[in-house]
């Protein structure tokens, strides 16, 4: 059970504590962060509202930690983060029981969040363990004018202090991604998570501070992002900032000093369908990549874009499937779970009643009972309805019926966004050229999107982002070159 067994020292009383220089601390501002749990509309736990101060000595005891830890052998490094993998497995239970209440993911999807995530720290401990035990040896005489009197040795040295924003969707996956790069790269690493995933992300924390790791290596500090989040990512003391989430990563990087980013933010993700396409494979991927975790994905299908030809045959398949969707709480993994908060799903309501009043055609009645709003797939959606453009970020999807294949490619790159795509058809040179001419990071061929498996590229265009992730990219990412020439007194050349 969450706060109990190893997990009672993060506990105190009804509020869990940050973690700062190694240890479980109370903050001395004796404010609290309620956790609204989604379902209930309840507070279901709370966390420390932490100061500006506490920030301050966590930068600190990260940059101290970080030296040491930088001069660690790779392979200590990796050993430690294939422990923290292994107690992070081993307790998924309590974890997922936290994604449960805080942010309402289905029960079976939560254990399997704490899973992929144990996996993605072990997988990245490897791809560090090889990428960065090598360098590179460059000579001078490649370049015209020079002789063979200088060699360059080149390696990858660690930035500093990582700051990690994640979202609330996948509030351990998306911390480990950015933890594990961090730390087998030789950096230090403060999180921030998500308030609503706070309780879950403090719980996948303490796994790490089990493992063993070195005081002040890693640190997670609490509170609202709206009022300690301008404090983290303009304090000096930070070298890298990975975020995930919404617009707030548009601020961010618009006020951020001289430092590198990873920035992956929302999406549109469109998807193309041809005459020619499978539509029951097709209808199956909409149900999965628009309405699973109730449509709280930045990689969902968030428009389809369908030929007229084929669209009342998709729309009916669609509809069918949706009809068999299961609504309700995620303790017994329901499909359709609440979504994340009120103000969310007034957000979504108000889509749909835009949608409504431009003549949009409704395929399910709409329906709401607090948080929970039943599935909905909207069918002839206008380019002049909000929800042709704005991610709901909930169960409700737009189509959008096109008359040719640039229709759909000029829809999806008139976008914002450019996260993900996808293309239905069996005719694999269109879907090239189609892929081409998406301007988005991905684009999946017959498949819906998704940030998956880890150690694929993963990177936005356009607002969606800045940088790449996968886990081999996060840690090139969390590093920089350094290079080390020496100069020859005369030109040498090594011989066979
Ligand atoms: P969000 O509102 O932007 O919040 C993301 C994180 O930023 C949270 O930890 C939040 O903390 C923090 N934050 C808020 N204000 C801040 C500030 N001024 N400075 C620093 N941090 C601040 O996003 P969300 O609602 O959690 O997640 C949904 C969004 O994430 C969607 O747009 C989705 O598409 C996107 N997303 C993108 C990806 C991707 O890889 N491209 C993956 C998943 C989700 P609090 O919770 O305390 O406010």
């Amino acid at each position: 059970m969450a706060g109990t067994g190893v997990f009672a020292e993060i506990l105190d009383g009804e509020v869990y504590k940050y973690y700062s220089d190694g240890e479980w601390k109370k903050s001395s501002s004796g404010k609290t962060v309620a956790i609204i749990n989604p379902t209930t509309r309840k507070t279901q736990y709370k966390v420390q509202a932490c100061t500006q101060e506490e920030v301050n000595k966590v930068m600190e005891s990260a940059k101290m930690a970080q030296k040491s830890w930088a001069k660690t052998p790779l392979w200590k490094r990796a050993e430690l983060l294939h422990k923290a993998a292994a107690i992070l497995k081993e307790h998924k239970a309590p974890i997922a029981e936290c994604l449960v209440k805080e942010i309402a993911k289905p029960a079976k999807d939560a254990i399997t969040e704490v899973v992929r995530s144990g996996d993605l720290v072990s997988y990245t401990a490897e791809e560090g363990v090889r990428i960065l035990g090598e360098g590179k040896f460059l000579v001078s005489d490649s370049f015209p004018g020079n002789e063979r009197t200088k060699y360059c040795l080149t390696s990858k040295i660690p930035l500093g202090v990582v700051l990690a924003i994640p979202p609330f969707n996948y509030p351990v996956n998306l911390a480990v991604s950015k933890i594990a790069p961090a730390l087998i790269a030789g950096n230090s690493l403060v999180l921030k998570p998500p308030t609503q995933g706070a309780v879950s992300a403090l719980h996948m924390v303490h796994c790490f501070h089990l493992a063993g790791f070195p005081k002040g290596l890693i640190s997670c500090i609490t509170g609202k992002g709206s009022e300690i989040g301008d404090f983290l990512t303009l304090h000096p003391g930070v070298n890298c900032i990975s975020f995930t989430g919404g617009d707030t990563g548009i601020a961010i990087s618009k006020k951020a000093g001289m430092i590198p980013l990873q920035m992956e933010l929302g999406g549109k993700d469109a998807c193309i369908v041809l005459e020619d396409a499978d539509l029951d494979l097709v209808a199956a991927n909409i149900i999965k990549g628009g309405f699973s975790y109730s449509g709280q994905r930045c990689t969902a299908v968030k428009v389809v874009l369908v030929m007229e030809s084929v669209a009342d045959e998709l729309v009916e398949k669609v509809k069918a499937k949706v009809a068999k969707l299961t609504v309700g709480p995620p303790e017994i993994d329901c499909d359709i779970t609440p979504v994340v908060s009120e103000s969310s799903a007034n957000f979504i309501e108000g889509l749909v009643m835009d949608a409504r009043e431009k003549g949009a055609t409704f395929c399910q009645e709409y329906k709401r009972e607090g948080n929970l709003i039943w599935p909905l797939l909207l069918d002839n959606v206008r380019p002049d309805m909000r929800i042709a453009w704005e991610e709901p970020f909930g169960p409700v999807l737009p189509v959008i019926r096109i008359n040719s294949i640039e229709e759909g490619i000029h829809h999806c790159n008139a976008s914002n966004f450019g996260l993900q795509g996808c293309v239905f058809t069996k005719d694999i040179n269109k879907a090239v050229l189609i892929s081409d001419a998406m301007e988005t990071g991905t684009v999946q061929i017959n498949s819906a999107p998704a940030r998956g498996p880890d150690h694929f590229p993963f990177q936005g265009l356009k607002d969606s982002g800045i940088g790449s992730q996968g886990i081999t990219n996060s840690i090139n990412m969390m590093t920089k070159i350094k290079t080390t020439v020496i100069n020859l007194p005369t030109p040498s050349y090594t011989m066979g």
